[in-house]
């Protein structure tokens, strides 16, 4: 049975439908029970109904509920990957992950796609919110990831005894690849997450190393993942590695940052979505120093920083899919800062505004296979609707603050925002 969520009338503002159309000037949205019932020109907006919440967008914006397409709840503001595995026992880790999750509720994000998640919290969290037990945003789980041997995520030697099992299935082979994904199936996911690549990140496996998964081990986490019904993506960096998953049939790529012609054609051909996730690369590039990061590892951020932003700019000008998501969690890009990776594909890759809003908003609810349900202002969408104090068309860093937000939406309900009757989380700073 659905909650009865009332009515609610939202006026005078402009309003950006998230489908890349331009602003309607003096909009009116209406929610009614938890759905979008009116968006639109105010001239044409029924009268308001009676007993509806008025909320005044005071000459701001009405848009869509933020999605966040590469989400890591359980990544606490970490300064080392292996804070994951060594620093807390997962019962503490779960609750700062839900932590977080209110927290990107309240940054305006009202869905997610977890890009990597230790054990299954984000299952549960889920769970957790889907029952209003926490707020959060929509979760669309992926649990633990899989590299293979010697990959991305296994760079402890064996003296170090950190085994990562926590956050990685760590496979070697086709049929250590199937059982992996078969005990993601047990535990509920939605997507699979995997290391096809290298990273300016880790110590021995750079951005442009392909093999860190072989062809055989990716093509049998995809057969196995679509036939249970789930989901496929990956960290792709390298070339090579790109044209793997694309091969073997990926749903999405992480990050897509060497695309040549052949990649780009294939990408193109099969429509898959990318997620950049760039922010992590800029802030580790502005940040690192302070945090210890060495200039290789930084020189490799910039590498990644510029290969990525000029394939992600190819990509939406040749009709392909982008999804925002900036890799949160890390000391130097902690979670809160979700916001910024749109401030910077519009301020420094060349995405226009509304381009940025599109992806950040219909193409991530498409990611994540929820299209028809949310991500754009139509009738008969979920009313996850934000309504930001000021024009963010002309500075979209205005969702950078939540300040500046007045009300965020999910489902119809007022979560969050100046208007909302709850108080504010603080930001956690290195877990
Ligand atoms: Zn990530």
């Amino acid at each position: 049975m659905k909650l009865d969520t009332g009515t609610t009338f939202i006026a005078n503002g402009q309003l950006i439908d998230g489908t890349g159309a331009p602003p309607v000037a003096d909009a009116v949205l209406i929610i009614r029970n938890g759905c979008i019932s009116y968006a639109g020109d105010a001239a044409g907006a029924p009268p308001v109904p009676e007993g509806a919440r008025r909320i005044d967008a005071k000459g701001g914006t009405i848009m869509p509920g933020l999605v966040e397409a590469h989400f890591h709840a359980t990544y606490f503001n970490i300064l080392a990957l292996e804070d994951l595995d060594i620093k807390y026992p997962v019962e503490y880790v779960s609750l700062l992950a839900s932590v977080n999750c209110r927290l990107a509720l309240e940054c305006g994000y009202t869905a997610a796609r977890s890009g990597g998640c230790l054990f299954n919290c984000d299952v549960w969290l889920r769970k957790a919110i889907e029952g209003d037990l926490i707020p959060g945003p929509r979760l669309s789980p992926s649990g633990r990831e899989i590299c293979s041997a010697g990959g991305l995520m296994d760079w402890n030697p064996e003296f170090r005894k950190i085994g990562m099992e926590g956050l990685v299935f760590i496979v070697n082979g086709a049929d250590d690849a199937r059982k992996a994904v078969r005990a993601l199936v047990k535990d509920g996911v939605e997507w699979v997450k995997t290391y096809p690549t290298g990273d300016a990140a880790a110590p021995d496996t750079n951005d442009h190393h392909t093999l860190c998964m072989t062809f055989d081990e990716m093509n049998a986490v995809v057969r196995t993942a679509h036939n249970h019904g789930m989901k496929v993506t990956g960290h792709c960096r390298a070339t090579e590695g790109i044209k793997n998953a694309l091969r073997a049939g990926y749903d999405t790529l992480e990050h897509g940052t060497f695309m040549d012609d052949e990649a780009l054609e294939m990408l193109l051909a099969r429509d898959v979505p990318v997620v950049p996730a760039l922010y992590f690369e800029k802030a580790s590039v502005e940040r690192g120093p302070d945090f210890g990061l060495s200039r290789r590892v930084i020189d490799g951020h910039q590498e990644t920083l510029d290969g990525g932003a000029e394939s992600a700019l190819r990509i939406l000008r040749a009709g392909g899919r982008i999804g925002m998501g900036g890799d949160y969690g890390f000391g130097w890009n902690p979670h809160g800062d979700y916001a910024r990776e749109l401030t910077f594909f519009t301020k420094d890759v060349g995405f226009t505004p509304l381009e940025t809003i599109r992806c950040a908003t219909k193409t991530g609810a498409e990611i994540m296979g929820r299209g028809d349900e949310f991500g754009t202002l139509e009738p008969g969408k979920l009313g996850d609707v934000l309504v930001v104090d000021g024009d963010v068309v002309a500075d979209i860093s205005l969702l950078e603050d939540r300040q500046n937000l007045l009300a965020v939406f999910q489902g119809g309900v007022l979560k969050a925002g100046k208007l909302a009757p709850r108080g504010e989380t603080t930001v956690m700073v290195n877990g």
